[in-house]
């Protein structure tokens, strides 16, 4: 598993120094600005999107990274994956990340290892069927493990530093205002590209990190970026 990684290591390096050296150009600018951005100041941040692939809400939301040019993760339901393909091969094909968010949306933290092994083999197997074969990182929903589950999983897990907690129906204006106010260098950021106000939200966040000289990467770029090896059976989040 660790050989995909390593593989896969010079495209993620083209990649991310291609970014950096964008993010820099934005830096500059952003030192001329009354913010005053240090331009040596490593700003890198990922925005993660669970629950989908919703036909509506997915779409305008890649519409919306397309043309921000922002790649972002998803944590994808397997069963919404079997109903959207079309979507998912274009989320690949934008940039953008894939990654396992079970079959049935499922506490894995109740399950045995069998039907563990279910829901993220079935969810690996639709993803698959659409991208083609690859490692899959995996968000376990809630954020539940198990010790059964970090004993056999043979992936990642993935967890956040921001819950937006843009499911709960809150507007757009406070999901911006919360998330920026929080947020610091190397953090992932929960959403779910099923929410309400999500996409406005997404946007808004997008914009104002932006303009605080914030970078976006993909899970993959941003722990290539902070010099982290991801590892099977671990759960990764930074620590403050
Ligand atoms: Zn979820």
């Amino acid at each position: 598993m660790k050989g995909f990684y390593v593989m896969t290591a010079a495209l993620v390096m083209i990649l991310v120094s291609l970014i950096i050296s964008t993010a820099r150009n934005m830096s500059d600018v952003a030192d001329s600005s009354s913010d005053g951005v240090k331009e040596t100041e490593e700003r890198l941040v990922a925005l993660t999107f669970d629950d989908g692939p919703d036909p509506e809400k997915t779409t305008a939301l890649l519409d919306m990274l397309k043309e921000k040019g922002v790649s972002a993760t998803f944590f994808m339901i397997g069963a919404y994956v079997e109903e959207n393909a079309e979507i998912v091969k274009r989320m690949d094909a934008e940039g953008h990340q894939i990654g396992v968010h079970t079959y049935s949306h499922v506490d894995l933290g109740c399950l045995t290892e069998a039907e563990q092994r279910e829901e993220i083999e079935k969810t690996r197997q639709a993803i698959w069927s659409v991208v083609g074969e690859r490692e899959l990182v995996v968000r376990p929903p809630f954020g539940r493990i198990n010790k059964v589950l970090e004993d056999w999983i043979d992936s990642p897990m993935i967890l956040w530093d921001v819950d937006t907690l843009d499911w709960t129906g809150k507007a757009a204006e406070e999901i911006i205002m919360e998330t920026v106010e929080s947020v610091h260098d190397g953090d992932i950021i929960l959403m779910h590209d099923i929410s309400e106000n999500g996409l406005e939200g997404a946007e808004g966040i997008i914009d104002e990190l932006q303009r605080m000289g914030y970078t976006f990467l993909t899970i993959d770029q941003l722990f290539y970026c902070k010099g982290i090896e991801l590892e099977n059976g671990v759960t990764y989040r930074y620590a403050r």
